[in-house]
């Protein structure tokens, strides 16, 4: 088993679907001052973070392609949803006492910041933390792609996917009751046994950069801290 990482930079990926906490759809705020006071915690112990968010619960393009409509526009709308999350997840933030910037992929300019490589490079060396919203800022992809691809322009250490369980499994644990947890699968073991980590085109930049990945329940409390505190939790993808 390799060593866990001990992360001074991190990118951790939420979902759209986190941020709605026990609701149906949209923006629960119990849920989200609790990401927040995990995300606070762990920076005010020094550790920079670049948190990329999903728009899944409040909008996906591929809803709009499914019912035959343009995906184009399904996907920019999809982006515009994340920046909404962005937003509640920067005053979340700001309510915790921290300092935090939403930075759009999408030039929105009287909204937020516009995602720019060495601006958001310089807030987090300054610690302050960003929250990157629209995704890689092109449609076809996810803001799992855009986790993978910021994660490596900001040179982070790891991404933490926080998702809804504990890791990644051998099987859907929710259907199948002899599901197994991994502690650790090389990129190789995941595509062998076909195992879900990532959307393909986000681990496909993972893998090909080494970037390790670490997948684990974002409801969890304390998980963060215990992560970039080096401990074992949920399941490492890495190159060996
Ligand atoms: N999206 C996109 N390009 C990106 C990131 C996101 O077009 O680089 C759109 C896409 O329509 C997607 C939606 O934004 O369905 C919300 O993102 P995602 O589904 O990744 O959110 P999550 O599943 O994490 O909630």
């Amino acid at each position: 088993m390799p060593p866990r990482p001990k992360p001074n930079r991190i990118l951790l990926k939420l979902s759209g679907e986190a941020m709605m906490g026990k609701q149906e759809f949209g923006i629960d705020d119990e849920a989200v001052s609790h990401f927040a006071a995990e995300i606070a915690g762990v920076a005010r112990a020094g550790i920079e973070i670049a948190v990329v968010i999903g728009g899944g619960n409040i909008f996906r393009g591929l809803a709009i392609a499914a019912k035959g409509g343009d995906r184009v526009t399904g996907d920019h709308m999809g982006m515009l949803a994340t920046v909404m999350n962005a937003l509640a997840l920067e005053a979340a933030l700001a309510r915790e006492g921290l300092e935090a910037r939403a930075l759009s992929a999408i030039e929105m300019p009287s909204v937020c910041e516009t995602y720019v490589h060495r601006r958001a490079a310089s807030h987090m060396a300054n610690k302050v933390t960003v929250v990157l919203a629209g995704g890689t800022g092109n449609p076809f992809f996810t803001t799992d792609s855009g986790a993978a691809l910021r994660a490596l322009e900001l040179e982070c250490d790891a991404l933490l996917k926080g998702t809804q369980v504990d890791g990644v499994y051998s099987a859907d644990p929710h259907r199948d009751p002899t599901a197994t947890r991994y502690e650790h699968v090389t990129f190789q073991e995941a595509i062998s046994r076909g195992l879900e980590v990532m959307d393909t085109a986000a681990f496909a930049l993972a893998r090909d950069n080494g970037l390790p990945i670490i997948v684990f329940n974002i409801h969890e409390p304390g998980a963060l801290a215990r992560i970039v505190a080096g401990e074992v939790v949920g399941t490492l993808v890495s190159a060996g």
